[in-house]
């Protein structure tokens, strides 16, 4: 969701956006790949060349080798309307409820998230609600004129009263791209956890609306991302992407300005995460988890499909020459 994320670590670890919903992951779009191997070879990976390695590389990350060059289906995007829907914290539970009861209806043009921040010293935020924590819903919704996307934001705001900050209207891609890097600082500190949900109830809710009340950072931000459509239309063992019918992706990122000791912002980004893993789907998204906790956090983040990347992995890195990632183990090394 924001213009300067790398298109490659996007795409090889899954790839969500704003037309997930509508398209499917990046992973899914991607028609083919050139690919360095470890003992020297260029291959090409498609569904009918290398296709084990084809599979492996949407969502397997960056353990099969390197991609020098990606090929992608593409997608018309026409009109689209949207923007960010402000409240102040004393809505949070309330725009949170609200985003839960959407994103059972929501149509697949419609791309949502909700977040919890601290409000940015952006233009467009009234000076009185500048470093106040705030509650946002950000629905993006595309469309031909015909499909009137402008109703479906319009259904959305009528969920809560009138927000405090609302940016929505008429947007181009590229307008849809910029916008979200507002919370996003180049050069500060950043510790990511995050984790599919497969529902949003009312303790989660009170937990994460607890949580970013006490954010050890006024840059730090909870965001989810309401998932399914064409996502969820691929079955599970298509590609290595595993959690395809998670109802929602949280996104716990810490992330502050680089001075004293980052320990306590990791530590609230994963005791938010433990505090609402009553509604995990098993495991969290692999372009999103911390990279320090190991074995474990990768294997939940693959799921069933481990087992199948450990032996793609066997077959083209078998001495786990690509490592310095979330790792997948060759399988003949646990044998
Ligand atoms: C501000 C911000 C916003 C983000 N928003 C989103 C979002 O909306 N949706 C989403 O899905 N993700 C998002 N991400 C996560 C993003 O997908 C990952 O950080 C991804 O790894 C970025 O890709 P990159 O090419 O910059 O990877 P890098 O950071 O350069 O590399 C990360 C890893 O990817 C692998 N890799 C990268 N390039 C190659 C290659 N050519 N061949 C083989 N392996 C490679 C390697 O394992 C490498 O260690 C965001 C990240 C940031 C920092």
């Amino acid at each position: 969701m924001v213009g300067s994320t790398g298109i490659a670590g996007l795409t090889l670890g899954g790839g969500i956006g704003w037309l997930d919903r509508l398209a499917g992951l990046t992973c899914d779009n991607l028609a083919s790949a050139e690919v360095a191997t470890a003992d020297g070879r260029l291959l090409r990976a498609s569904e009918t060349e290398h296709p084990d390695l084809f599979w492996a590389l949407r969502g397997g990350g960056g353990n099969f080798g390197v991609v020098t060059s990606f090929s992608y289906l593409l997608h018309r995007v026409t009109q689209a309307y949207g923007g960010l829907l402000g409240y102040t914290f004393d809505q949070a539970a309330k725009v949170l409820e609200a985003y839960a009861a959407l994103s059972d209806q929501a149509p697949d043009r419609l791309a949502l998230y909700a977040a919890l921040a601290t409000a940015p010293p952006l233009p467009f935020i009234p000076r009185g609600l500048q470093g106040q924590p705030v509650a946002a819903l950000l629905p993006v919704c595309f469309g031909t004129a015909d499909d009137h996307p402008e109703r479906t934001v319009a259904a959305v705001r009528s969920l809560l009263p009138p927000p405090a900050v609302d940016t929505t209207g008429p947007m181009s891609y590229h307008q849809i791209q910029r916008f979200s890097e507002g919370p996003t600082m180049p050069g500060a500190h950043h510790y990511y956890t995050a984790e599919w949900l497969d529902f949003l109830d009312g303790t989660a809710i009170e937990s994460l609306v607890s949580a970013a009340a006490r954010a050890t950072s006024p840059l730090s931000i909870i965001v989810l991302k309401r998932m399914g459509g064409a996502t969820a239309r691929v079955p599970a063992e298509a590609t290595a992407f595993r959690y395809r019918q998670a109802a929602h992706n949280l996104d716990i990122h810490a992330q502050w300005v680089p001075a004293g000791d980052p320990a306590p912002h990791g530590a609230w980004a994963h005791d938010t995460r433990r505090a609402v893993r009553h509604a995990s789907a098993g495991g969290g998204y692999v372009n999103f988890i911390d990279g320090d906790l190991g074995d474990e956090r990768v294997r939940a983040a693959y799921g069933a499909n481990y087992g199948r990347l450990a032996e793609v992995k066997a077959a083209y890195d078998p001495d786990n020459f690509f490592r310095f990632n979330h790792n997948i183990v060759p399988a003949a090394a646990v044998r």
